[in-house]
């Protein structure tokens, strides 16, 4: 099954992933363990993060390099998939609906008119972890370009991905993100339950 992580930064989604990842293993199931941006083009993922990358770039070149990235990702997601695997990513194409959709405006017919072809896979569950921006920015680590964004910016992408949620219920599990670590791995775990064999 392919499961996505979703959420600001600072929301735990990297660190969920592990959990979830590592339970499974446990189980003697295969992952594939990977991420966005960079989980299709890796060299791409600094250029997309750094300061120093070339900024305001437009939002309709963000999301095509974003979608760069992603087209090969999903490849590689879909390989891992038809051998078997399960494939937990943190962050893929809600990303991109949320940030630059949400976020920067993008119209999001022509956004999913590109997935249709950049990211053909379709998540079965996706775990949004929500948060207030005021708490995400300041309990993210590493600083990049983004988390620079006003506070206005990441109140539009969490509403942006609350909208997302609401359109597909049955692919969202919304998380009350600020809860201890241990408490959302388990409802997690509960989510997925469904999917796993006896
Ligand atoms: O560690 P994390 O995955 O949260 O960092 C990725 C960064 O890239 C975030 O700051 C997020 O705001 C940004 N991003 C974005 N658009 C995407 C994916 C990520 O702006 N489609
Ligand atoms: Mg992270």
């Amino acid at each position: 099954y392919f499961l996505t992580f979703e959420g600001p930064e600072g929301a735990g989604k990297t660190t969920q992933a592990r959990l979830l990842a590592d339970w499974l293993e446990a189980r003697g199931e295969e992952v594939f363990l990977t991420r966005e941006p960079g989980g299709g083009l890796p060299w791409l993922r600094q250029a997309l993060l750094s300061p120093g990358a070339p900024h305001p770039l437009s939002p309709e070149a963000e999301y095509l390099l974003f979608s760069a990235d992603r087209a090969e990702h999903s490849r590689r997601i879909g390989e891992a998939l038809a051998r078997g695997a399960w494939v937990i990513s943190d962050r893929y194409l809600d990303s991109s609906l949320a940030y630059q959709g949400y976020g920067r405006g993008l119209d999001l017919d022509w956004m999913l008119q590109v997935a249709r072809k950049a990211a053909p896979l379709k998540p079965r569950l996706t775990f949004l972890l929500d948060l207030p921006p005021e708490e995400g920015l300041s309990r993210a680590k590493e600083k990049n370009r983004f988390e620079a964004m006003d506070l206005a910016f990441h109140a539009r992408v969490r509403q942006g991905y609350l909208e997302l949620a609401r359109k597909e219920p049955g692919r969202f599990v919304i998380l009350d993100a600020s809860r201890p670590v241990e408490v959302i791995h388990e409802e997690i775990r509960r989510a997925i339950m469904p999917l796993c064999g006896p």
